[in-house]
């Protein structure tokens, strides 16, 4: 399948399965020297492989539609995470809702429950609250990505990188299903200690 019809699959399958509604959130591939990016106010429910729009690494718009308004900070994931080939954003709803916590370690948004979890991300880091399209969110993404494959942004969602769009996509999910555990545990949430999450990032990393 070319890298259009995969990045429309899998952005099909995150709408149908709740992970994404409306317009929300943006997804995007990279080809060589450009990456190809839903375009703006599009939804991952109704997008086609011609719909797509494309941008170079250094962020010229390429002929053909206009691109998300978020792309500038998709780049910055690409410029942070040299091995990524996809990044995936979300407003999924728990992803957002910790985002948003008044309390919120900005160096690592989320306990420990699972072991995929530590296994499949160093940390979780936020990264500060810019308004949409505002050229200070991507900074603030390069230097939140860098330290991690994936991050929050404050107020705002998820982003996920991977080697491929499947790895992005997965990452994301994994986010959100960890951020719902967190709301569904509350208080009565029992996290792995950081001696069990140390060694699970030893043997499987
Ligand atoms: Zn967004």
């Amino acid at each position: 399948m070319r890298l259009r019809e995969q990045l429309v699959a899998v952005a099909h399958s995150l709408y149908v399965r709740g992970y994404t509604f409306g317009t929300a959130g943006n997804i995007s591939v990279r080809e060589g020297e450009r990456i190809l990016i839903s375009p703006t106010n599009s939804s991952f429910g109704s997008l086609k492989p011609g719909d797509l729009a494309e941008v170079s690494l250094t962020g010229e718009p390429l002929p053909g539609p206009s691109p998300s308004k978020e792309a500038h900070f998709h780049l910055a994931a690409y410029r942070a995470r040299p091995e990524a080939g996809a990044v995936v954003h979300l407003h999924s709803c728990h992803a957002t809702a910790v985002s948003c916590l008044a309390d919120l370690d900005m160096d690592d948004a989320l306990p420990v429950y699972t072991p995929y979890f530590a296994m499949r991300l160093p940390c979780l880091p936020v990264a500060e609250y810019y308004p949409p399209g505002d050229p200070a969110l991507a900074p603030s993404v390069e230097a939140a990505a860098a330290n991690s494959p994936a991050l929050l942004l404050r107020n705002h969602g998820s982003i996920a990188t991977g080697r491929t769009l499947q790895e992005a996509s997965a990452l994301a999910e994994e986010i959100e299903e960890q951020a719902r555990l967190y709301f569904l545990l509350g208080a009565r949430g029992r996290a792995l200690t950081p001696e069990q999450v140390a060694e699970l990032r030893r043997r499987f990393r």
